[in-house]
């Protein structure tokens, strides 16, 4: 997969892409991300690519030209089949989107500063817009890498034992369950004994009702919604359980 990434701070995205494993599936090959600078598109003596917005108002705004020049330049418009703008006025970016993005073969991300970007630029130019979250950072390289990394975990041969994917966050829907590792006992807290036991099908099932449990103690709104298509009658059972173990007050927080 490849992945043009245009900003007036295209260094921010080279420095961060080149470690851990985005850094290694570059090095593979198993996706390709360019960085590119839009006030390389500028025409002025002073490189700008912002002016001041019509109406007045706070802040400038980047301007169609350099964005347009800019995305033209690396390929015929046409070819391009997603041209996705970092925005907080964007779809709130989850593991579905990612999962869609992830199955392009090629996607552009376009990073705005300043107070955004020229209107025509995403009635012309993009067809998504994706927000990370209901704040408000200073540009786009930031969501953008998120997305960047989001999108590498998704492609074969990225994360080496695929079972970690699918039981990650997010996956089916669910938050993972909790999780483990040596000493055995820490400052008087002991691993629960089942994932010791060494029965892998009663691991499976506690780590199926942990992720259930951890769910609906912390995001309800999630088996309501994309969690649903995932759950199966020993998962409603499990629920049963999980609530019927539940301290008196828990249960009536819950919806
Ligand atoms: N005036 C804009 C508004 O109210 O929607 C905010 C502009 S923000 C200061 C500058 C740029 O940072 C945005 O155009 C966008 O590219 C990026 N950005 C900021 N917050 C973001 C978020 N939550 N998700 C995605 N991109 C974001």
């Amino acid at each position: 997969m490849r992945i043009d990434i245009l900003s007036i701070f295209p260094e921010m995205i080279r420095d961060a892409v080149g470690v851990g494993l985005l850094g290694k599936a570059l090095e593979n090959g198993l996706l390709d991300v360019h960085a590119h600078d839009i006030r390389d598109f500028a025409t002025g003596r002073h490189r700008s690519v912002d002016d001041t917005p019509y109406g007045g108002g706070a802040g400038m705004l980047m301007q169609c030209g350099p964005i347009f020049d800019a995305v033209e330049s690396l390929r015929p418009v046409n070819s391009l089949r997603r041209i996705v703008l970092l925005s907080p006025r964007g779809k709130r970016l989850d593991q579905a989107m990612v999962r869609d993005f992830a199955a392009e073969p090629d996607l552009v991300l376009l990073c705005a500063r300043y107070e955004g970007v020229d209107e025509r630029v995403s009635e012309a130019l993009v067809t998504d817009e994706v927000s990370i979250g209901d704040y408000v950072l200073s540009g786009g390289e930031l969501p953008a890498l998120v997305l960047v990394e989001a999108i590498s975990r998704m492609l074969p041969g990225v994360i080496g034992d695929w079972e970690s994917v699918e039981t990650d966050s997010f996956y089916e829907g669910l938050l993972g369950p909790p999780q483990y590792t040596r000493p055995e006992t820490f400052r008087g807290r002991t691993v629960p004994e089942i994932v010791r036991s060494g029965n892998h099908a009663a691991i499976r099932r506690w780590k199926r009702k942990e992720a259930l449990r951890t769910t609906l103690l912390r995001r309800p709104d999630l088996l309501e919604t994309t969690a649903r298509r995932h759950l199966n009658n020993e998962d409603y059972n499990m629920l049963a359980e999980i609530e019927s173990e539940m301290p008196i007050g828990e249960k009536e927080n819950q919806p």
